[in-house]
């Protein structure tokens, strides 16, 4: 058994990005509970300007969606990242292992310290230091692996390096896990700027397809995405025509094909673009019906929610409790 180890941050409405990134391999997984953890990695939505209601909002939303999406609570644990402590007393015990040269290399961090400062917001502490909380979140557990988008490779190989480090000072105590993409679609680019990752904190909505879009909102999105000038017809390049090639990833993704194969059957935008509507549509549909089904009764998801953070903090605490005493701390 391979024990894996996600998340996902209700900084804004989950995304068709994250669903094929990301939720959609989870599904896949098909574990026994112990050997697959899910969470909703909610102190990571506090590391830029917040409003507290709309996390409490989101984090509820993002669970309910996890589990129309196919989570089984059955066969993995899904929980809430802030219900667990060994998450937080790991991520200290991690940043006396990390340095801040590291830190601030990262893109993610750049990028959104940037977007704070163009809005006049400053830059939080924690979005610094929040690589080093989401590596605690999955050596906390010593998963194996984490399927994530091609947008976190950096942020696991941190997490990598953090395992080696402390593994190398003071004995052996972390799994050092790797990260997993799926073939296709592992970076869903933004329909109306191809250049950039669709991402569910983003301003503007027009190039973001949400999980909970009417069928007729995606549809209208997806008609009006950005494709690439030049006359070479419907070709597959990522870099020279990012906006058909992330078309054509959408469609391989949601079909089953080959990107590059799939661009062989078109001679236009237009129908490319009804194809990948139609596919997008369908594969939404039943994840949106199941969500109605279980946004009706709260109290179910919240139980799973309090039973998942229950089985996971018994996971965790053995492994965090022996880091504690392996970095010089007195057993409590
Ligand atoms: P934010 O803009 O707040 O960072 P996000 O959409 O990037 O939100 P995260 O919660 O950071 O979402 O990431 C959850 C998971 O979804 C991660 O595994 C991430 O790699 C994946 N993911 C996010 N965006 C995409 C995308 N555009 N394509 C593929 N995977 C994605
Ligand atoms: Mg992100």
């Amino acid at each position: 058994m391979t024990r894996i180890f996600s998340g996902i941050k209700p900084s804004g409405h989950l995304t068709l990005g994250n669903y094929l990134g990301a939720v959609r391999q989870w599904v896949a997984s098909d574990q026994e509970p112990d050997e697959a953890l899910f969470c909703v990695v909610d102190l990571h939505a506090l590391t830029v300007e917040h409003d507290p209601a709309r996390v409490r909002r989101l984090t509820r939303q993002a669970a309910t969606l996890l589990l129309a999406a196919g989570l089984d609570p059955q066969r993995c644990t899904l929980f809430v990242q802030s219900h667990v402590d060994e998450h937080t007393r790991l991520a200290y015990l991690l940043e006396c292992t990390a340095s801040d040269g590291e830190l601030r290399r990262m893109i993610q961090y750049k990028e959104k310290a940037a977007r704070a400062q163009g809005a006049g917001e400053g830059v939080r502490l924690s979005l610094l230091t929040y690589p080093v909380l989401m590596a605690a979140d999955i050596l906390a557990y010593g998963a194996q692996e984490v399927p994530v988008g091609e947008d976190q490779r950096q942020h696991v190989e941190l997490t990598r390096d953090l395992a080696v480090r402390f593994n190398q000072r003071y004995g052996h105590t972390f799994t050092v896990p790797k990260a997993t993409h799926p073939k296709v679609a592992a970076r869903v680019m933004d329909l109306q700027e191809p250049t950039s990752k669709m991402g569910k904190s983003h301003e503007n909505g027009a190039g973001i397809v949400y999980l909970l879009d009417e069928p007729e909102v995606v549809t209208k999105k997806v008609m009006r995405a950005v494709t690439d000038t030049g006359d070479g017809g419907v070709v597959y390049d990522r870099q020279a025509r990012p906006g058909v090639a992330n078309l054509l990833d959408l469609l391989a993704a949601c079909t089953g094909g080959d990107p590059a194969a799939l661009a062989g059957g078109y001679s236009g935008y237009g129908a490319l673009k009804r194809d990948v509507a139609d596919a997008v549509v369908e594969l939404l549909r039943p994840v949106r019906e199941r969500h109605a089904e279980l946004a009706a009764d709260p109290g179910a998801v919240e139980k799973v929610l309090r039973e998942g953070a229950g089985r996971a903090r018994a996971l965790a605490r053995p492994l965090v409790d022996r880091a504690h005493e392996a970095i010089g701390l007195l057993a409590p």
